[in-house]
């Protein structure tokens, strides 16, 4: 099969097109076809090589809808021409977290790009407990996001902060992949979105997302024009998406406030003022990935409408190191999806 091969650490140019064996199928396994794969920021760190431990020589890519093309001996709950969408990384569905559900924080096994097979191939081996159906309104582009971003924001926003009626959130990197999801997720929640992005251009459609209010902070200082926007009370909930602006999130949230943080695109220490956290009673979580249940409730959100999977382009995976530089550049809406060679 074709496959996207990241052949060295570096930039885009080391994503490279080969002819690799398609993956052979285990007991409980399932072959998919990809029909299509999300351009991922983890994609572009694993790149660059600034994901610990993560190896080079393999297939990225954890974003990723299609259809079973085969199914090994064991498998019962999918057959052959399925739509799909794969969980995005690998459980053991045996220790203690994967049995009370808790599939994200499952340590046995990695992402499926940090593993060695991700998405940016013709085919991917999926355990089948990872490949959940996809509802028919739902297109496979779609379904793609479903996982991560999606799932991801979900479970951040809900699960792990949660939001609930009435209250004000801040999203900052509005405009990524997680933001444009959580906004929409938010609004439906029925809370009172501040929208931070760097760039002006981007304002009126984080808007018709559902924003409330939209913090043009192309310099990164946000925190007092919230805290404005706010009464000078501050927001009650905070999503960081970008890592690096912590601090100015910290300050932006009022008293009793819950931030979690979820993207690192920049990683770094940041610095954290005890002194914030004691006098705010601050709550500060991680957050990454979703759970097997949280994947099925995003599918759900996608095909009642709720929420709408914001896709920037489609390209051919021929050009997934156009998609990375494209993505680098900040110049995206929304995901890019590689589909078609
Ligand atoms: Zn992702
Ligand atoms: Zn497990």
């Amino acid at each position: 099969m074709k496959a996207i091969i990241l052949s060295d650490f570096g930039d885009p140019s080391q994503l490279k097109v080969e002819e690799v064996p398609t993956p052979v199928l285990g007991t409980h396994d399932v072959l998919v076809q990809v029909k299509a794969a999300g351009v991922c920021h983890h994609d572009l760190l694993h790149r660059a090589g600034k994901l610990t431990g993560a190896p080079k020589g393999v297939i990225l890519g954890h974003e990723v809808a299609g259809r079973i093309v085969a199914i090994g001996p064991a498998v019962t709950r999918h057959q052959v021409g399925d739509r799909v969408t794969g969980y995005q990384r690998r459980f053991c569905g045996q220790c203690r977290d994967c049995l009370r559900g808790r599939q994200d924080l499952c340590r046995a096994v990695s992402l499926p790009a940090v593993d060695t097979e991700g998405a940016y191939a013709e085919y991917i081996r999926l355990p089948a407990v990872s490949a959940i159906r996809i509802p028919d309104n739902v297109t496979y582009q779609q379904a793609a996001l479903a996982s991560c971003p999606i799932g991801t924001a979900m479970r951040a926003l809900v699960s792990q902060a949660g939001l609930t009626a009435g209250e004000t959130v801040l999203i900052n990197g509005a405009s990524g992949g997680l933001g444009i999801h959580q906004i929409q997720i938010a609004r439906a929640l029925g809370a009172h979105v501040i929208a931070v992005t760097g760039d002006a251009a981007k304002a009126s459609r984080l808007k018709e997302l559902g924003a409330s209010s939209v913090v043009v902070a192309p310099d990164g200082n946000y925190s007092a024009e919230v805290w404005n926007r706010t009464s000078k009370h501050g927001v009650d909930v905070a999503m960081e998406n970008l890592g690096f602006t912590l601090s100015q999130t910290l300050r932006a949230t009022g008293m009793g406030g819950r931030i979690v943080v979820l993207g690192n695109i920049i990683p770094k220490a940041v610095e954290v003022s005890p002194g914030l956290l004691i006098g705010r009673r601050l709550r500060v979580q991680g957050s990454g990935s979703a759970t097997l249940d949280e994947v099925s409730q995003s599918l759900a959100m996608i095909s009642s409408g709720i929420v709408t999977p914001q896709i920037d382009r489609i390209m051919p995976f021929t050009q997934a190191a156009q998609a990375h530089a494209l993505l680098e550049s900040r110049q995206v809406h929304g995901r890019i999806i590689l589909s078609e060679w």
